[in-house]
């Protein structure tokens, strides 16, 4: 059975490059009726951050990312799942420590007691002499009473891996091909460290073999760490699990994706109003393809189509105006009372409608909504998209405007328009086109028709030259608004 699974450090807010590897896994699994499973690795006290592990449940469950073995949410708690736990590394130490007995007793490891200044002191030597910074061994092979004698009295250390010398190492990535590396080029890993919690490494290699890991699929930053983790492999004498390296997201200047060019955390774009969907969409396409040019899929479409074979070698740069496109596209098909409630909580924030107009409006909301269907690309945009229906003291500063106001046509229309929105008992956007449409014909002499028809009433009623079809957003301000707004055109 295929079994693989997502990883991740407690470190903050989630990556979408995090999410993809995540996606990537869950889609792995998903196609291959496999089991994903959900680990933390916590064992960088120095790098934990509050509320980390609270964010990342959230982001999965929101994106439908969710994993079948592992760490959940429920009811506000984190709860663990699965016959392989516990799933968070720092309640794991009792396992790694008999693990690590293991390899102090075949040699495998040691005791390293060097300081943090005589290892800088080191390092910097070798920098010196143009060589690659690594450990010199200093400690590989002490004497086992001197080591026992040393610990006793409480000296602190930590526990590296003896790498044999001149030994190859060798592994199959499923993007990269066959990677070999000879022992001489790596450098003595520390497995534990001096606060006895252990390295990543040597925790990683334990839990993937104890959780039945079958496809370790990550971030392209872990491949120079594999051969270090398929030597421990060697050493337990576990069978390594497919490697599959995923290459990184990129910025538009081809430097891996970061906040410089704008948000990077799933947390952000789901606060600006990009649908989980889309995200997810995108992000499937972000360094995987499919057979044929179909860009937009289902959750269910990509697990039927997803293939690690069809995971590209290079970097995928994060097209921030195909996501746009992409979720613009997931907007104009949701259904309608969707649409206007993820809508409401931007026109609450920006002050135009109150709780209890979302008590008592809701068909009046659900129009605001329809009006914006082709017009967002994400829901933040809402704002400054509806402006025009709340704020009625607008000024109308564009020359452009300005002149078409001046044509001598638009105080007839102005009457014309005053009348018949008089005259209406309600205007909706049958009575619009009427009047409309009326105007056309009874000012047949006046040319009031096309341009000029359209282009005056709407700036006149929204101070916009464009926007969604004029009709509509007659029917969303109605007639009292309507005749407001007109009345303020005569000064
Ligand atoms: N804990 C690592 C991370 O934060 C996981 C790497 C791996 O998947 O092996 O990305």
């Amino acid at each position: 059975m295929i079994r693989d699974r997502f990883a991740p450090s407690p470190t903050g807010n989630v990556h979408v490059g995090s999410l993809r590897t995540a996606l990537y896994n869950y889609l792995f699994a998903k196609k291959n009726n496999g089991q994903f499973l959900l680990r933390l690795e916590d064992t960088d006290r120095t790098r934990y951050e509050e509320g980390a592990v609270e964010n990342l449940l959230d982001a999965l469950m929101v994106t439908g990312v969710v994993p079948d073995e592992g760490l959940f949410e429920e009811d506000g708690k984190i709860i663990q799942k699965g016959d392989c736990g516990p799933y968070i590394q720092s309640e794991r130490l009792d396992i790694y420590k008999k693990y690590i007995d293991q390899l102090l007793e075949n040699g495998q490891a040691y005791y390293c007691f060097c300081t943090k200044e005589r290892l800088d002191e080191v390092r910097e030597k070798q920098k010196a002499a143009g060589e690659t910074p690594r450990y010199d061994g200093h400690c590989r092979n002490l004497p086992r009473e001197e080591v026992e004698a040393r610990v006793a009295a409480g000296e602190p250390y930590v526990i590296r891996l003896k790498l044999p010398e001149d030994h190859v190492v060798a592994f199959d990535d499923a993007v990269r091909g066959r990677i070999e590396i000879n022992t001489n080029d790596l450098d003595d890993q520390v497995l534990i460290k001096t606060d006895g919690f252990p390295t990543y490494h040597f925790a990683v290699v334990v839990d993937d073999h104890l959780m039945g890991i079958t496809h370790v699929i990550r971030g392209e930053e872990w491949l120079p760490s594999t051969p270090k983790h398929v030597y421990l492999y060697e050493c337990f004498g576990w069978e390594q699990p497919q490697y599959v390296h995923l290459s990184n997201i990129l910025n538009d200047d081809h430097k891996k994706l970061s906040k410089r060019q704008g948000d990077v955390s799933v947390g952000d774009f789901l606060k600006k109003g990009y649908l989980p969907e889309a995200l997810i969409n995108f992000l499937a396409l972000l360094g995987w393809s499919p057979e044929n040019e179909q860009e937009i899929f289902s959750m269910d479409e990509l697990i039927e189509a997803f293939d690690l074979s069809r995971i590209n070698k290079s970097g995928a740069v994060f097209d921030r105006a195909k996501l746009d496109w992409m979720n613009a596209h997931y907007i104009k098909e949701l259904p309608i009372e969707e649409l206007t409630g993820r809508m409401i909580p931007y026109l609450l924030d920006a002050g135009y409608i109150t709780e209890v107009d979302v008590q008592n409006r809701m068909p009046w909301l659900e129009k605001v909504g329809e009006l914006m269907r082709e017009r967002l690309n994400y829901f933040a945009q809402v704002p400054e998209e509806t402006k025009m229906l709340f704020d009625r003291n607008f000024e109308i500063t564009d020359p452009e405007s300005l002149d078409i106001l001046k044509e001598e046509t638009v105080p007839v229309l102005f009457n014309a328009l005053v009348e018949k929105i008089t005259e209406s008992d309600v205007v909706d956007t049958e009575r619009a086109k009427a009047i409309l449409k009326e105007i056309q014909k009874e000012y047949k002499a006046e040319k009031i028709k096309g341009k000029m028809l359209y282009m005056p009433t709407r700036i006149m009623l929204t101070g916009e030259m464009h926007g969604p079809d004029l009709t509509l957003i007659m029917d969303v301000l109605g007639k009292e608004e309507l005749l407001l707004r007109l009345e303020r055109m005569r000064s």
